[in-house]
This record gives structure tokens, sequence and C-alpha cells, in this order.
């Protein structure tokens, strides 16, 4: 490991390669076990393989047959990694319809690392958080996450390798802020980066002066959805302030929207903050044969000739190895 950085530490002296990627340090857990973010290769931030909506009193696993997922869902994987994507980040919570071991099942079946979630989604009017989280402070709440980091999901080994939250847009609500200080407790004693579904700068900011508060880096949250925020000037300040500005948007109709987001953030200095991926898939619990799976092919065959033309190489290179490996890297 030491003769590697010798090796990358002699070539960047000589430009070759980014110094960048000499700052990859750390580790992440994925569903098939630990790895070294420096060998992520590219990664899709932010997808689903399988989600349901039905709310969090009635969510099952008997509501869905395994096989019939992984007969839908391996197809769309094989093709992110035959357009060159190594690793794809899970970010459906616990209560929409997580499964560690089906995650594995499909990682194993298709080569492609995936890493699993823990965290508690308080977006969509709180329906699909759990009864105790409501009755249970921030301590406890942050306790499960951590149980589930050092003992395994569910039942399984299978260990978390990002946190997963959500909000509702606006100012945080009691319930919100609760979650983003559980967040943070948890954050404290795991390492694991935040993700959280924040779709506006309010909420973003909000969230980033909780986690100020309790004394944890900017660096460790990820505003999920950011592209939906109008204001640029907000994506630039949560930049500024340390955050990860994660546009995972990007699908056929929106890659020159997700374009346009990327150059202004490059052109403000700020594309070290900045993370994208489709936010698509995914199997529908409850309807037919999974209903309609969006793939994961959109950032690979148009989104990166597109940065290519708009920036260079060395952008998307930034935008799908070295960022998401950055902000992966658990914090011990
Ligand atoms: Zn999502």
């Amino acid at each position: 490991m030491h003769d590697r950085r010798e090796f990358l530490g002699s070539l960047a002296a000589l430009g070759v390669v980014p110094l960048t990627l000499l700052a990859q340090d750390g580790r992440v857990a994925t569903v098939t076990g630990e790895v070294a973010v420096r060998d992520l290769g590219m990664v899709l931030m932010h997808e689903h393989l399988m989600v349901d909506f039905i709310g969090a009193g009635k969510v099952s696993r008997s509501r869905y047959d395994a096989d019939e997922v992984v007969r839908v869902a391996l197809p769309h994987l094989k093709e992110a990694h035959d357009l060159g994507c190594r690793t794809l980040v899970e970010c459906t919570p616990a209560f929409l319809g997580r499964n560690a071991a089906l995650l594995q099942r499909l990682s194993q079946a298709s080569g492609l690392r995936i890493i699993a979630n823990t965290g508690y989604y308080g977006a969509a009017r709180d329906k699909h958080l759990p009864a105790h989280a409501f009755k249970e402070s921030a301590r406890d709440l942050a306790q499960r996450w951590i149980n589930e980091q050092r003992r395994g999901i569910d039942g399984t080994d299978i260990l978390p390798g990002i946190m997963k939250i959500g909000v509702d847009p606006g100012g945080l609500s009691d319930i919100d802020r609760k979650l983003v200080e559980a967040a943070a407790i948890a954050h404290r004693a795991t390492g694991l980066p935040i993700a959280s579904h924040t779709v506006d700068g309010t909420a973003a900011h909000q969230s980033l002066d909780v986690l100020d508060a309790q004394g944890v880096a900017a660096g460790a949250f990820i505003w999920v959805h950011a592209h939906n925020e109008g204001d640029d000037a907000s994506l630039k300040r949560a930049a500024e302030r340390g955050a990860w500005v994660e546009f995972d948007g990007i699908g056929p109709d929106s890659v020159d929207r997700h374009v346009q987001l990327v150059k202004m953030m490059a052109d403000a200095g700020h594309l070290g903050r900045v993370l994208v991926s489709h936010d698509a898939g995914w199997y529908h619990v409850g309807e037919e044969g999974g209903g309609t799976f969006r793939p994961f092919d959109t950032v690979f065959r148009r989104f990166v000739p597109a940065i290519r033309a708009a920036l260079n190489e060395a952008a998307v290179t930034q935008l799908l190895v070295t960022n998401p490996a950055q902000a992966l890297a658990r914090r011990a």
C-alpha cells in the first residue's frame, strides 16, 4: 500500500496522475465485504434496485418474490457493468423495501459492487418511518444504526457503507431534525457518510447547521436531489461549506440540465464537491412484474460524452471515480 502511494507520488510529480488520487485512502463496506475506496472504479452514487412504497406499517418480504426481483434487476446491473460501472450505491432505506441479502445476491450475480445503507427516511410526510422513530430519542435511533454498522443488517453479516436518511423540504420538522441529529451521532461513532434526501436548499442548509452543532464536518453530508434546487447560490454555498452536492436525476430527458449544473459548479471552482447519478431503477413492489424499471445507462451513454465535450476527460474521472471515492471513505 505504501509502495503504491510512493509510486503515485512520483507519477504525480511528473504530472501523470491527478494529485487528488493520492487522497484516496479509506475503506467502505460493500454487501460482499470491505474494499479500499481507491478500488471502487466508476460509481453510481444513488440508485435503487427494489422499492416498496406501501408504508412502514405494511412493508413485508411476503409482498414480493425475490427470484422475480433478481430476474428483473439483474440485466440492468449487468448492463451498467458492461458500460464500465463497477460500484452502485443502493439508496433504498429500511421500511421502503431494503433487503441486504437480496442486494448481496444481485452483486454476486452481476459482478457489480453494491453498497447498502442504514438510516430512516423521513420525507414523504413521514409515511416510511416506523412508529418507534417518533417515540425514541435521536440517541436511541443512532444506536440502532450504529448496531447495524457493527453487527450487520437484519440478522445478516452485511454491513452498510453509507447512511441514508430523508427529510421534507422547507424548514426541518421536529422529526426530520431528530433524524439529522441521529445521523450526526451515528456518524461520530461509525464514520459513515450521510446521504440525505434533501430536495431544497432550506432543508439542506438547516441540516448542515445541525451537523455543525453536533461537531460533524459538512464533508460527511451528501445533499441528495440537489438538482431540484433552483437557486445556484444555495448550491455553491453548500459546496463552500464543504458538503457534497449531488445531481442525481440524470435521465434521457435531463442530460442537458445536469451538464449545465455541473458546468456551473465547475466554473465556480466546486467540481470537487459534485456527485452524479440517475436515481433510476427499480423493481416496484406491488406492481405487475415490478412495473417499469428505468435502466442505469444514461450516465455512461450520454452524460459522460457531454461532460467530456463541455469540460474534459479529467472532469469525467473526478465525477465518477475520485469524488465518489472521497465521499464514501469512512471517516474513522
Ligand atoms: Zn432515490
